[in-house]
């Protein structure tokens, strides 16, 4: 094997420990490597196998208060509506059920689910550009708490199927504000470009022109201007600025509003990003929406999932390149997207302490998948690997399991919440006939 390459000095890395340092769902311990909670879990990846998802109870919990504590602190009259999209595992959402969240969702899948696991949709808002008139009708027939509508033509459709249903329908004009979220671009959705919300100059006679439409009741606005946004809160700030202005405008014009819905999209650290805490976002809303004296919503989901999850795999084996060295996981791509998606930054840490504290080296950290872009780390610093060592990828409880793929005829992984010392599988691992067993022949071609 060729000599380890030193780690370039200019590698500004956080390195193993002080990423489990800063994770407080996670610690290191000399016999049992590393444990969330009160799991080893190299217990869960030698039972359960790999590559499988593990979710901290704890940590969602934590995360929920703290995110309420930060809205009641500022005196906010605040509700807490997650992003279902985030991660829609049914143990995930019963633990946020259990601590009072309501829901977001952006399809009947979502609303399904979401009620299944005990939130009920009297507190649920449902989002997305494009939804279908029996999605609409279901959500209405439950009950649903707002519909975020996002353009005049859905009104008008929203409109229609309440009247025959004979119910209102409590609709928010999703507007956009044109803010600049500072986040990657394919998860920017609040400047005027994006396919989502209403122009701002058109939400005010849109809105009027809603209130008089049978079918509807008119509760406010909303809006929801990206993801992953790290760079302070000017941004919510200023978005939250203009939608004030324009709750003012209504009011003078004698429209009535109700409450007003603040989106989600605050960032976590993956890496070193400095992420504002919660008190920073209350402190913006208050700010700006405080003086209305309305009910308040957010609709987090990264926020409170991300940390919570780690993506566990093993290493098939270490590969020595010509001039890189790569260390070939059972997870890919498939599983976990969001690297080749947004060249996104996950911590990624071997399990076992030995490895922990052993020197480290610059690898590229890649799946199986027959694409270049499977991979998800280069020149990262680890430590020399052997096959079956085991690795976590941190910060994975959000947009992991949720957007995997059987890309490759790759099973789905398992899935796992950890709560205190115990452990369970909340999704077994698919089998390969399970990827076989939906599919039909037609007749001339059937054996
Ligand atoms: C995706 C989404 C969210 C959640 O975004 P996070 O960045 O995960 O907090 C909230 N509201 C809407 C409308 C969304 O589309």
């Amino acid at each position: 094997m060729a000599a380890p390459l030193p780690v370039a000095p200019d590698s500004a890395d956080p390195n193993f420990a002080d990423l489990i340092a800063a994770r407080p769902g996670l610690s290191m311990h000399a016999q049992d490597g590393l444990v969330m909670e009160e799991v080893p879990l190299s217990r869960i990846a030698r039972e359960v196998g790999t590559p499988t998802w593990v979710y901290s109870a704890g940590t969602l919990r934590r995360r929920y208060r703290a995110l309420k504590a930060a809205l009641d602190g500022a005196g906010l009259n605040a509700s807490v509506h997650y992003a279902t999209k985030a991660n829609d595992n049914q143990a995930v959402l019963r633990v946020l059920a259990a601590e009072g969240a309501g829901a977001d969702i952006v399809s009947v899948g979502e609303l399904r689910a979401t009620m299944a696991a005990g939130i009920a949709a009297s507190r649920t808002v449902f989002s997305g550009v494009g939804k279908k008139a029996e999605e609409i009708r279901f959500a209405l027939g439950q009950g649903i708490f707002q519909i975020n509508a996002e353009s005049v033509e859905e009104i008008a459709m929203i409109s229609a199927i309440a009247a025959e249903m004979g119910v209102l329908a409590p609709v928010a004009l999703r507007v956009n504000p044109d803010v600049d979220a500072k986040t990657h671009a394919k998860i920017t959705t609040g400047k005027a470009e994006n396919k989502f919300g209403i122009a701002f100059e058109d939400a005010a006679p849109l809105y009027a022109r809603m209130a008089a439409l049978p079918g509807i009741r008119p509760i406010g606005i909303a809006t929801h201007i990206g993801s992953q946004i790290t760079e302070g809160v000017a941004a919510f700030h200023a978005a939250y600025a203009r939608l004030a202005e324009m709750i003012r405008g209504f009011r003078a014009s004698g429209l009535p509003v109700e409450r007003v819905d603040c989106g989600g999209g605050l960032g976590i650290p993956y890496r070193d990003e400095v992420a504002p805490p919660p008190e920073a976002l209350a402190g913006a809303i208050k700010a700006t929406l405080g003086g209305l004296g309305l009910p308040v919503m957010l609709e987090p989901g990264r926020w409170i999932a991300g940390p919570a999850g780690v993506l566990l795999a093993s290493i098939v084996l270490q590969k020595q390149g010509s001039n890189r060295r790569f260390l070939v996981a059972d997870a890919a791509m498939n599983d976990l997207i969001r690297p080749a998606m947004y060249e996104a930054w996950h911590g990624i840490v071997p399990l076992d302490p030995v490895r922990f504290a052993d020197d480290a080296m610059p690898a590229d950290i890649v799946g199986p998948v027959c694409e270049s872009g499977d991979t998800f780390a280069r020149g990262r610093a680890m430590p020399l690997m052997a096959p079956g060592d085991f690795i976590a990828f941190l910060d994975a409880g959000a947009y992991g399991a949720v957007m995997s793929s059987t890309y490759n005829a790759r099973p789905l992984a398992a899935e796992v919440l950890v709560d205190g010392n115990r452990f369970a599988v909340v999704r077994p691992r698919q089998m390969p006939e399970d990827l076989l067993a939906h599919q039909r022949l037609p007749d001339w071609l059937a054996p």
